[in-house]
């Protein structure tokens, strides 16, 4: 009988357990998890279940019973410490040992901290899990002042469900708009004047020295030309770290994520790695891509279990991830390449906050797609992604004419 083993506990161990089911794998499935709860959707933390809207078994991903119903071994609290390749073993935190056939890795990642004066402090936050989500939902129920370091995607949802609560929000970011990186500077602009609107302190191109204490706990952040932002807690949403120590110390390809085939397979045959780990060989893109998003983390795993159970199997979804924040709610579709030249072409109102923005190469080609409160356009951005042909720019704007 064959023994898999899955390590990590986030929606790719849980999606990669219903797959291996789903596609008859009979063999013994044991998954690792080194949280205390079952495997849940992150989406919620920063959204619906900060704004006090959806409890923890509203996104869980599968009941205990259905994991007892399907014969998957979960064991929680167990942070794998290191795979033995050669005698193909996990071992586990209390000194044991656990055999496999066939492993995957899906360990995603950890929030990102800064390495300034005060970043430990009593008030600091981070959000990659539902006991840090739970505490800011009382941090917002006892504080006045929040400082957010960071313009991120967390960063940035975080701040709407504290305006939510009637938090007082200063957000500080590092580059010239928020978003940059992801969405370029059109698109950033939006997002800043969606939160200026909502009444929050944006505050662009700024450094921050340290995070100044009082008696140990919060007391405001200082910036790198000594302005001072007197503020009750910190949250810090500059980014996250993929949990690679494993797969490194296992002697397996990494550079930045784990690296994989189109089959999701790493560089040993009985291992693949899924979700926010994954470095992938992209078959469309013709790159490696490494996506840290729930789209992802949920369509991977069916892939990953055909390759495990030995069937031929590509990943080939184009990166897709999707925000709310305050009545905005968006879908990104696509892939621009870190420091590509690009064009966007908007379609809609944008003042209104209601378009599609396409971004488009020099050729005219369509590479992503944003829908900005439109909805049920996603097939055709990805149809115009697809089919690799020039647009015409001007057609692509004009709402009258068909998208
Ligand atoms: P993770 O969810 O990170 O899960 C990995 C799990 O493995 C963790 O439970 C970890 O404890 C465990 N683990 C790590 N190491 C070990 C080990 N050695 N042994 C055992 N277990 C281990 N994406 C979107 O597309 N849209 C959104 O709106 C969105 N919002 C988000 C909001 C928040 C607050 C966060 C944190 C993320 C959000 N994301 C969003 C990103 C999305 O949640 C991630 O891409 C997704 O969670 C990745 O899933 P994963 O299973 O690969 O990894």
């Amino acid at each position: 009988d064959s023994r898999f083993v899955i390590v990590g506990g986030g929606l790719a161990a849980a999606k990669l357990a219903e797959a291996l089911r789903d596609n008859d794998f009979e063999g013994s499935l044991t998954l690792l998890a080194a949280e205390e709860q079952l495997p849940y959707e992150r989406p919620p933390l920063s959204k619906e279940h900060l704004l006090g809207k959806k409890a923890l078994a509203e996104f869980t991903v599968q009941p205990a019973q259905w994991y007892r119903d399907h014969h998957v071994e979960v064991m929680l609290g167990t942070a794998v410490s290191t795979i033995d390749r050669a005698s193909k073993t996990v071992a586990l935190p209390d000194g044991s040992t656990l055999p496999y056939d066939k492993l995957a890795l899906a360990t995603g990642s950890r929030a990102r901290r800064l390495r300034i004066p005060g970043a430990d402090a009593q008030g600091v936050h981070v959000l990659r899990t539902i006991e840090e989500s739970d505490a800011l939902v009382e941090l917002f129920g006892s504080i006045r002042r929040l400082a957010v370091i960071g313009a991120g995607w967390i960063g940035l949802e975080v701040t709407a469900a504290a305006r939510a609560a009637g938090v007082e929000v200063t957000v500080l970011e590092a580059m010239s708009a928020p978003l940059l990186a992801a969405m370029g500077p059109e698109m950033g602009a939006v997002f800043a004047d969606l939160h200026r609107a909502h009444g929050v302190d944006l505050r662009c191109d700024v450094t921050v020295a340290e995070i100044r204490t009082a008696e140990g706990r919060v007391a405001g952040v200082r910036l790198g030309d000594d302005t001072v932002i007197e503020a009750d807690a910190v949250l810090l949403g500059v980014g996250a770290r993929p949990n690679t120590e494993l797969a490194v110390d296992a002697g397996l390809a990494v550079e930045g994520g784990v690296l994989v085939d189109e089959s999701l397979s790493t560089s040993d045959p009985d291992i693949v790695a899924v979700g926010d780990i994954a470095d992938q060989q992209h078959p469309v893109l013709g790159r490696r891509v490494r996506v840290e998003h729930w789209a992802n983390a949920l369509n991977q795993p069916e892939v990953a279990a055909l390759t495990m159970l030995g069937k031929p199997a590509t990943y080939d979804r184009l990166p897709y991830f999707f925000t709310d924040q305050y009545d905005l709610g968006m879908e990104y579709t696509g892939y621009v390449a870190p420091g590509q030249q690009t064009t966007v072409v908007t379609r809609g109102d944008v003042g209104a906050r209601e378009f599609v923005a396409f971004w488009l190469d020099s050729g005219n080609r369509v590479l992503a797609g944003m829908n900005v409160n439109v909805w049920d356009v996603g097939d055709r951005i990805k149809e115009l992604i697809l089919s690799g042909d020039p647009v015409d720019p001007r057609r692509l704007a004009d709402t009258s004419a068909e998208l």
